[in-house]
């Protein structure tokens, strides 16, 4: 077993962020971490990385109790932590050849971090300063950190935020590369994401685990759908909820309706319209609305 968190809770404060949380994720696996923000991600990734202690509860990385061996557990753990913080005036190589000296790798330095700039990708940027690099470079030279000692286990804070439609693409492929020979936990808020990347899912909600299943599942959670209408008069919320599946209705303003349901209601919707002679002018549908799937889980 890779990671083993029991019961862990932790407290800022008052404040609970992380409220008796357990899981496991064995060697290899490639386990999403979902959640919306504030739900306690971050958090749990800090105490699983030795930067955080917990109030209470056990986490153990390749059988060793993190509390106890925080030192040896960095050197088996890959860590990109949120807003990857890196030295901007540093230049690429340079930068990797401070954080090889930290994990003294000694004759395999050099190789290591040639290897890693040809992994991520990084060849032609390699002598630039960081500062000068766009979000999906630095990612790359976030992971390259992250990986350069080898380890089994890496953790990724939300790898793919703030980047551009063409660098999530890169960053997730390279992302796949890599969880083809280690354990990767990676958290993020955005569902498809974790269809397109992970085999399994975490899912949590204010510091506690709200559901563990393999990834390709979560499509099915009810209450899925979510479309933006527009019409050219008022309709009634007796008009909509004359279609079964609905289970919301939110009026805005000009006419306009978001609305949300278990099924792909689209078709009843224009029926619907025509049967009372409205007039739809706009239908959208929206990605699958993490707060609804949330909400459907933890009530
Ligand atoms: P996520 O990564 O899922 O967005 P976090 O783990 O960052 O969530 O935060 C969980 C909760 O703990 C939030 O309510 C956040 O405000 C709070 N929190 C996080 N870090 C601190 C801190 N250093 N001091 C006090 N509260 C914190
Ligand atoms: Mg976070």
């Amino acid at each position: 077993m890779s990671i083993q968190v029991k019961k862990v809770s932790k407290l800022y404060g008052k404040q609970k962020a992380l409220d008796n949380l357990s899981f496991e994720i064995s060697d290899a696996e490639v386990v999403g971490f979902l959640g919306p923000n504030g739900a306690g991600k971050s958090t749990m990734m800090k105490i699983i990385t030795g930067f955080l202690p917990q109030s209470s509860g056990d986490v153990f990385v390749n059988g060793l109790n993190v509390m106890e061996h925080s030192l040896e557990i960095r050197k088996q753990i890959g860590y990109l932590p949120e807003n990857n913080p890196l030295y901007l005036d540093l230049y690429v190589k340079e930068y990797l050849e401070y954080v090889a000296g930290i994990y003294k790798l000694g004759s395999k330095k050099k190789q290591r971090i040639n290897e890693m700039i040809e992994l991520t990708g990084l060849g032609l940027e390699q002598k630039k300063k960081i500062g000068a690099l766009s979000k999906g470079y630095r990612q790359r030279v976030g992971l390259a950190q992250a990986l350069i000692h080898d380890p089994k286990v890496l953790i990724l804070d939300e790898p793919t935020t703030g980047l551009d439609p063409n660098q999530l693409i890169e960053v997730r492929k390279l992302i796949q590369t890599i969880g083809k020979e280690k354990t990767v936990m990676l958290s993020t808020h955005i569902m498809q994401e974790v269809e397109a990347i992970c085999e399994r899912v975490l899912i949590i909600n204010k510091g506690q685990l709200v559901a563990d299943q393999a990834s390709n599942t979560i499509g099915s959670i009810k209450e899925s759908y979510v479309l933006d209408l527009q019409f050219t008069s008022p309709v009634s919320k007796e008009q909509f909820q004359g279609i079964a599946g609905i289970t919301h209705i939110q009026t805005l303003t000009n006419n306009r309706y978001q609305i949300s349901a278990k099924a792909d209601v689209r078709e009843q919707i224009f029926q619907m319209a025509v049967s009372n002679q409205l007039i739809l002018i706009e239908m959208k549908s929206q990605e699958r609305n993490l707060e609804s799937i949330f909400h459907e889980l933890t009530q």
